[in-house]
């Protein structure tokens, strides 16, 4: 069989059993955006951990060493915002090929260790291997989060709004610049590629989600919104209505395709990487996390509401309903 035949989450789905061998200490194992350990205070460790791979995630061609050391952090800090944790210590690995010069290498940690040093993250250790092709990073990082703050993927409930924290379709956007060696001269141009080499994780807005007492579940936007809000909907049970007029496409991506055959809904819809949060939220807490998030200018959107249908569907602007399928990405299907 190839993987393509069962995707990514296929295969997590077929090794999970031959993973767990003691339950204890275990508050969520895989399937959340981070592993949630119970180590036995009034707090749970957080630990996450992620992969990047030369020519699969990134081209050194495409980005400064700085914005790349820092993606690397950021990419793990957006799962322990999803969780609403604190970040704490932060582990790397390298396999480096004998074209990466040691200045390269500078510059790689010094914009990996300025992102760290903004959330107060230590590295603490990892190992270096060389390679006989590809560049590849691993960051594995932890922080800890109070139990009783904790936020996972499956504790929507019907009733509760859809809430979309920061935007979507930047990074999708800017890659796609990035891929089509577009030259447009727009003053956009170099913001919405910013967006996809050096994302900012929103750690503060997952700990206001966190402490509000209101938000029921969330997830962070590495996939795309329709393969994310899928996977939050399938976790908690629940089905969801997207209003598609809701969702504001940023004024960079419309100013840039204005006029191009590149729907800019797609890149919204199903572009990953832009690290923005989706949250249930119950509805006498909107008023008090909108005005938390307005206070430190996190952009925040009511897009939807969740559903006690087992059905997820997006209302167009000219009122037809469709099926939300999942379109983000797959590390296996083409
Ligand atoms: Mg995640």
């Amino acid at each position: 069989m190839k993987l393509e035949e069962i995707g990514e989450f296929g295969l997590i789905q077929r090794m999970a059993p031959l993973c767990m061998t003691r339950a204890e200490g275990v508050y969520r194992g895989i399937g959340d955006d981070c592993a949630v350990i119970d180590v036995g205070n009034d707090k749970f460790l957080l630990i996450t951990t992620d992969l990047l791979i030369e020519r699969t995630h990134f081209r050194v061609e495409w980005t400064s060493p700085e914005d790349l050391g820092a993606k690397s952090l950021a990419v793990n800090l957006s799962d322990i915002a999803a969780c609403g944790g604190i970040p704490r210590d932060a582990f790397i690995s390298l396999a480096i090929p004998k074209n990466i010069e040691v200045e390269w290498l500078d510059r790689f940690y010094q914009g990996m260790s300025q992102l760290a040093r903004a959330h107060g993250v230590n590295l603490l250790g990892g190992d270096t291997t060389s390679s006989k092709s590809d560049l590849m990073i691993n960051v594995a990082l932890t922080g800890i989060v109070p139990k009783n703050e904790v936020l996972l993927r499956d504790g929507a409930s019907p009733g509760d709004k859809l809430c979309l924290i920061g935007v979507l379709g930047e990074s999708a956007a800017g890659l796609k610049l990035l891929i089509m060696n577009s030259t447009v001269s727009n003053s956009h141009r170099a913001d919405l590629i910013k967006a996809h080499v050096r994302p900012l994780p929103l750690v503060e807005e997952g700990r206001i989600l966190a402490r509000s007492g209101y938000c029921r579940a969330l997830i962070d936007v590495s996939d795309g919104l329709s393969s994310d809000l899928t996977h939050l909907c399938k976790l908690s049970g629940v089905g969801v209505i997207l209003f598609e007029e809701k969702i504001t496409v940023s004024e960079r991506i419309q100013a840039v395709f204005a006029g191009d055959d590149v729907d800019p809904m797609q890149l919204v819809l199903n572009g990953g990487e832009d690290y923005a949060l989706l949250a249930a939220v119950s509805p006498e807490g909107i008023d008090n996390i909108e005005s938390s998030l307005s206070r430190i200018g996190t952009p925040f959107q009511v897009i939807g509401e969740f559903t006690d249908m087992p059905d997820r569907f997006i209302i167009k602007p000219n009122g037809v309903s469709e099926q939300i399928i999942p379109q983000g990405w797959d590390h296996f299907i083409p």
